[in-house]
């Protein structure tokens, strides 16, 4: 039943990493939640202590059960579509699934959304601006990609269309579509299955195992706590003026990765643990092609909202550690 005051949201991708987060903070705040997720990537886990809360239902499925959407897309007030495939190893050992998941699921979401006029946001990512060397990357710069033999471009151009989906649907039908570009997004609950660099450190190091740095380890990253990235999300859905736009958002303190290992290593106090060097072309695959620097700019969405992440990256490292402490004991 619909209460008057409280918004109903569906997440796709609720039992994800991010959307879990985000469905945690809305019932927080006495949202009622509905999640659609099909556990490719999203685990039952993460949303295990969200079970028991009236405001909270999920289903099992697919976003591309046309059934199933209408009903979930029909009965919410707005859509935050999270579910994707993600993470650069399962995008380079499955570019189909990668390829078909983004494409087909926005644009499930889309016509759904359109049928009942309901808001939607899109999480993108800053894969988008491909190799693009000025950093920080603005909303409006061009995108530098490489050639399509390379399958890791292949998740760039994936969501770089569920934008240009999202965007046109906005044009077009006028369905309020606001697009937000996620970098480096960390916390509790991330995977390193898929390739994330941060838990894989994390767990390496609580292991006693090697730090697995790829390349020489001077690229660099900004890594944004998942719990400022959900009050980001929650301040541009209470801003009209954000629908139709793209933003940024993420931390813009810069860290190389050789540096993280460092971090990780001191944090968790595993001092033992050694630092190793591992080819690209071994790590991922021959000619795998990483991106030196990736910097947002997020002038625009503190423009529109005020927002700026307030957790350092010492803090979410420790937050990690603490997660991966618990479950692995
Ligand atoms: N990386 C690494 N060791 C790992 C996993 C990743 O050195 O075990 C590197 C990766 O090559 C990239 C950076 O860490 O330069 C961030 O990788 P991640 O997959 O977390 O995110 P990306 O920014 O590549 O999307």
């Amino acid at each position: 039943m619909k209460s008057k005051n409280n918004r109903h949201v569906l997440i796709t991708g609720g039992a994800g990493f991010i959307g879990s987060h985000l469905a945690e903070a809305l019932l927080a705040r006495g949202d009622v939640v509905m999640i659609i997720d099909d556990l490719s990537t999203g685990r039952l886990e993460n949303i295990q202590h969200l079970r028991d809360n009236p405001n909270f239902s999920f289903a099992i499925d697919t976003i591309t059960n046309e059934l199933v959407m209408d009903r979930l897309v029909s009965e919410c007030d707005l859509i935050f579509h999270l579910a994707a495939a993600v993470g650069v190893q399962l995008i380079i050992s499955d570019p189909v699934r990668t390829i078909e998941t983004n494409i087909l699921g926005t644009h499930a979401v889309l016509k759904a959304a359109t049928r009942y006029r309901k808001p939607v946001f899109i999480a993108s990512t800053s894969e988008v601006y491909g190799k693009g060397e000025r950093v920080p990357f603005h909303e409006e710069d061009d995108r530098v990609l490489g050639p399509t033999t390379k399958s890791r471009w292949s998740y760039s151009d994936s969501k770089a269309i569920d934008e240009f989906l999202g965007l046109a649907y906005y044009h077009k039908f006028g369905l309020p579509v606001t697009i937000v570009r996620f970098f480096n997004t960390v916390g509790p609950r991330q995977t390193g299955q898929y390739g994330m660099v941060v838990p894989r450190f994390v767990q390496q190091a609580l292991r006693g195992a090697p730090l697995t740095v790829y390349g020489d380890g001077d690229q660099s990253r900004c890594f944004c706590n998942v719990r400022d990235v959900v009050r980001a999300l929650l301040l541009l859905a209470g801003t009209p003026a954000a629908v139709g736009e793209v933003f940024n958002v993420g931390s813009i303190e810069e860290v190389s990765i050789l540096e993280l290992a460092q971090k990780v290593r001191m944090l968790e106090g595993e001092q033992q643990s050694e630092i190793v060097f591992i080819s690209y072309d071994e790590a991922y695959a021959p000619g795998f092609e990483d991106m030196q620097r990736r910097v947002p700019s997020i002038d625009k969405v503190t423009r529109f909202t005020g927002w700026r992440p307030q957790i350092s990256l010492d803090e979410t490292i420790q937050e990690v550690i603490t997660y991966y402490r618990a479950e692995e004991s």
